[in-house]
């Protein structure tokens, strides 16, 4: 980090969220460029990370839209997605957020069961608006991430299940304002094992083939997201590698000439641009651990408390003097002894006052603070 940034920082109230734009930009204009090459359209997630600032500059360069409530329909248009870009996803969709999509007239609905489709039918019907639908179907292909971010398999409660696929064609062929448009799969999150996605591919042109054998050419085949970042080396790998991502796709995926390809990424795109900057309020030495005790928590940063996330953790300056390394438990203020962002961490020797930085918390991060504990909201700082 720049000198004099870190001097701005060190005048500001902690915690705050920390986010370079020009990486931001860096990131998505080279996604952009990739997936340009094969005309892929792209569909930001936004439920990664829904900070106004990040969503005008994802919308400005002309990428789609992928929601997943009625609310976070509205926040993308307000902040400059186009309606007709956006893809609704959720295996729970109310009937009011129904509603609020039909009336945005958004491009597609992700329909995750044979009861949702019912209703997107009845409401579509009641309301005289036409419903684009892709129908989310569960591949059954293990995205070898953690459990709790892993949806593409039988057991998960995502998508339609195979065996009901003749029930929503049926459905949809005796229904007057819903329109079959596309497929789509989603696996998983924080996937860095490309062969997943070789995986995904090969039982994509199944489906693919058993819709056109019905005599179904389905206009949009959608990937969806799940593209993993590298949270041990934020600075090594700062950009993901967007290249061999779009390539692959190319090579292993059977679309027809007229088909188009639909991506929905998220941390990809916004993980590596954000870090959560926090101050060490206490050194406690315990009998066998140094606890380096920081002003921010859970409550800022779930990640790690919540599916034993990894974020690199560093000292925002480094001490010119030639301070030993020491060994520490970097933990939140809050009641739950999960409230920890890393144990047995090696920093320069800390003192109340450091700032300390969670680096790749651009995604997944700030979206997920929470009032616990009645905690103070926190501030920004963006790196223009
Ligand atoms: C969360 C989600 C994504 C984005 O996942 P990332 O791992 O952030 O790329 C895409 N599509 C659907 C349906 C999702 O639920």
């Amino acid at each position: 980090m720049e000198k004099e940034i870190i001097k701005q920082l060190q005048n500001k109230e902690t915690p705050l969220y920390y986010y370079d734009l020009p990486l931001l930009r860096k990131t998505l204009n080279t996604a952009k460029a990739e997936a340009d090459k094969y005309r892929y359209k792209v569909h930001y997630a936004i439920k990664a990370n829904n900070n106004p600032e990040i969503l005008r500059e994802i919308s400005k360069l002309g990428f789609g839209a992928d929601c997943v409530s009625g609310y976070e329909i509205e926040v993308a248009i307000q902040n400059g997605f186009n309606k007709n870009e956006i893809v609704f996803a959720g295996v729970g969709k109310t009937d009011k957020e129904i509603i609020t999509a039909l009336n945005c007239e958004i491009m597609t609905f992700n329909v995750e069961s044979v009861q949702e489709l019912e209703v997107i039918v009845q409401l579509s019907e009641k309301m005289k608006k036409n419903a684009q639908i892709a129908l989310r179907i569960n591949p059954n292909v293990d995205a070898k991430t953690h459990q709790y971010i892993t949806t593409g398999l039988d057991e998960n409660k995502f998508g339609i299940m195979t065996h009901e696929l003749d029930t929503c064609l049926q459905i949809v062929e005796t229904s007057r304002f819903v329109q079959l448009v596309g497929l789509h799969f989603h696996v998983g999150s924080q996937i860095t094992d490309l062969n997943v996605f070789k995986r995904l591919c090969v039982k994509v042109n199944e489906w693919n083939m058993w819709f056109y054998e019905r005599g179904y050419d389905i206009p949009v085949l959608n990937l969806g997201g799940g593209l993993g970042i590298n949270y041990s080396e934020p600075d090594k790998e700062s950009v993901v590698n967007f290249a061999g991502f779009f390539q692959l796709f190319d090579e292993f995926l059977e679309a027809r000439k007229n088909q188009e390809i639909h991506f929905e990424l998220g941390r990809a795109l916004v993980a590596n641009c954000g870090s959560l900057i926090s101050r060490v309020l206490y050194i406690k030495n315990g009998l066998k651990k140094n606890f380096a005790i920081l002003d921010a928590g859970m409550t800022e940063l779930l990640r790690p408390a919540l599916y034993q996330a990894y974020h690199k953790i560093e000292k925002v300056e480094e001490n010119s003097e030639n301070l030993a390394p020491e060994k520490y438990d970097i933990v939140g203020p809050i009641c739950e002894s999960s409230d920890c962002f890393g144990k047995d961490v090696v920093l320069q020797k800390l003192k109340r006052g450091d700032l300390i930085a969670i680096r790749s918390a651009g995604a997944y991060g700030e979206v997920m603070s929470m009032r616990y504990n009645l905690r103070q909201e926190f501030d920004y700082f963006f790196k223009e």
